[in-house]
Order: C-alpha cells, then structure tokens, then sequence
C-alpha cells in the first residue's frame, strides 16, 4: 500500500478562506482581530515560529504585534507585558512563546494571560472546558489535526487512536479532545510516553497513530498495523550538509517506510505544521467575535 497524503497546507488555506469571511464580518462592525506574541531571548527555532505567526495574520489582514525581549528579561517585566496585552483592546488574544529561558516560570505567564485572550489553549480555565466538551479556546495543534481527521473524512468515531507523548500542549488535549462524547472525536484513546513498556505492541494497535514525541523516525513501520492513519506532530532538525542551512527538518515517523504500509499520512513539513499556524488564527478571530459580544 502507498498511503494517501494528508497535505496540512491544501487544509490550512480552506480554514484560512472560510476564516476571511468572518473577518470581513468583523470589519463591518469596526473590528480587526488582533495578535500579540512575545518572543523572550534569541531561540532561533522560537524567533522562526513568530515570524510565521505574525506573516500569517498579515495574510488575513489581522493586527499583528510581536514583542520582542532579551533572556534578561525579568519574571515581573514579563507579567507587566502580560498584564498590558490583557488591557489592550487592539488585542483580540496573545501567546508567550515557549520554551522561555530560565529561571523564567511558564506555568505562572500562562496563568496570569485572560482565559478569553489565551489562544494557545493553555490556561487552565480553557484546559477544564476542553475536559468536560464545554466551548473555550482549543489547543491549535490537536484542534488542527481534529481538522485534518474531518477534511479526509477519517472518522476516528469507534476506532483506537494511539497517542504516543502526553504532553501538555500536544498529547494529553489530542487524548481529552478524541475521546468527547461528540462528532469526530468518539475514540477509543490510548496515550502512550517514554515509561510505555512494549512501544511496539501498542502502537500496532492503532488504527489512528498520532507520534508527538521529538525523536527523529522513532516511530519504524514494524510500529504500525497495515492502512493505519498515520498523524506526524514531531519537528525534528536533522543534520544535513546537502541543505544550505546544515540542517533539514524530519518527523517523529519513518515517513519513507511508513508511507508503504499506512493508509493516509502526514509530512512533515507541511503536514501538521501548517495547521497549528491556521488554528491559530482560527482562535484570534474567535477571541475577536467573543469580545464583540461583551
Ligand atoms: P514534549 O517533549 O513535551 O513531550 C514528548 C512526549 O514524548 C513525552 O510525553 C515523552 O514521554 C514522550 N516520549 C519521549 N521519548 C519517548 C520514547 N522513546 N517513547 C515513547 N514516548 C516518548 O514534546 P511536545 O509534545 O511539546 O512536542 C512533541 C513534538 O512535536 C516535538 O518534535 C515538537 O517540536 C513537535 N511539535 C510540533 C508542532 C507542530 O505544529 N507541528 C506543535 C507542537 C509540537 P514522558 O512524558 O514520559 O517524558
């Protein structure tokens, strides 16, 4: 078998047309939707991913603001941004970006953002609404990949789904979203991590696998059962003195191996990638349209 590809960016762009529409809506009213990010410190992986943040919003014609600080950065100045960005009515949501540099507390930024303007889907308040099926700001990455399951119509209603990481911003909302009580979701959820015993056997067990791992090609096409779906969350720079950059970017899945004994697969770029970008903004005009309402 030669799996279908699961092309992220053919499904990001229809979210990115269908998204227009409301934002025209939105400007009718006299409101742009906005986005703040804010990079702390010279992580070139971070300062790439901002950068497409902000392109992407100025694609749709959204506010963009990204702030930039060094490492130095203090834990209060960073709540003072924090703390602006709440009050800022230009400022449909905002994000942080992680990882910051220590001895910087992550956890206490993400409390201290209004749940109404968290658009990564982090705070706890929208955590617990994701729990118990209530509406609230979803994780871009799994609500992404949710879309992706509904563009292919690959139902995961009635099938086992394996998970392997169980992440705070990947693998556990995956699990918390695939296993509601609702349309594509319905699952049967496994989540798998490092302290899995036997990886193998139950990843064989998938029909839906979903690696968020961040170990290159970890998951080898003896890992999975002949037609399975096949979801690659991992970005992984791998060495590479052919690229000018001395580097490429590879999946947590044998993508070459795999794709002959899969159904349907990611790539990776350009599989899940590009759909965290447009959940993005997905959730930055639903934060504009929540607040217009107040
Ligand atoms: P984390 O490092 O936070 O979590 C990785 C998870 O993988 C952990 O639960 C860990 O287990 C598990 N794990 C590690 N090694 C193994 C192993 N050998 N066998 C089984 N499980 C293992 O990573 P993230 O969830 O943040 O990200 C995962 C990957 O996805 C990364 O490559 C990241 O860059 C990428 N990513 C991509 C996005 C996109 O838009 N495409 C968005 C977000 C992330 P344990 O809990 O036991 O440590």
């Amino acid at each position: 078998m030669t799996a279908q590809l699961i092309d992220g960016k053919v499904v990001a762009n229809r979210m990115r047309e269908q998204l227009g529409e409301r934002i025209e809506a939105l400007k009718k009213m006299g409101i742009i939707p906005g986005l703040a990010t804010v990079l702390v410190g010279d992580d070139p992986a971070s300062a790439s991913y901002v950068r497409g943040k902000a392109k992407a919003c100025e694609k749709l014609g959204l506010y963009s603001e990204v702030i930039t600080r060094p490492a130095t950065l203090t834990q209060d100045e960073l709540l003072a941004i924090v703390d602006r960005l709440n009050n800022d009515l230009r400022i449909s949501g905002f994000l942080v970006q992680s990882p910051l540099p220590r001895p910087l507390d992550e956890q206490a930024v993400v409390l201290a953002i209004k749940p109404e303007k968290d658009v990564d889907g982090f705070h706890p308040v929208n955590v617990g609404l994701m729990l118990i099926g209530r509406p609230g700001l979803l994780p871009c990455t799994p609500h992404g990949i949710i879309k992706l399951m509904e563009y292919y119509n690959l139902d995961p209603s009635g099938k086992e789904v394996v998970i392997v990481g169980r992440s705070n911003i990947v693998g556990k909302p995956m699990a918390a979203l695939l296993m509601q009580k609702r349309k594509w979701a319905d699952a049967t959820v496994t989540v798998a991590h490092s302290r899995t015993g036997n990886l193998g056997v139950v990843t064989r067990r998938a029909d839906i696998l979903i690696a968020a791992i961040g170990h290159p090609r970890l998951i080898t096409p003896e890992m999975i059962k002949d037609g399975a779906v096949v979801i690659d969350v991992g970005v992984n720079r791998v060495d590479d003195c052919a690229s000018e950059k001395g580097y490429r970017l590879v999946g947590d899945v044998d993508f070459e191996g795999c794709s002959q004994k899969a159904s349907y697969i990611t790539p990776v770029p350009g599989g899940v990638g590009p759909m965290t970008i447009a959940m993005l903004m997905y959730n930055t005009v639903i934060a504009a349209e929540n607040q217009s309402r107040k």
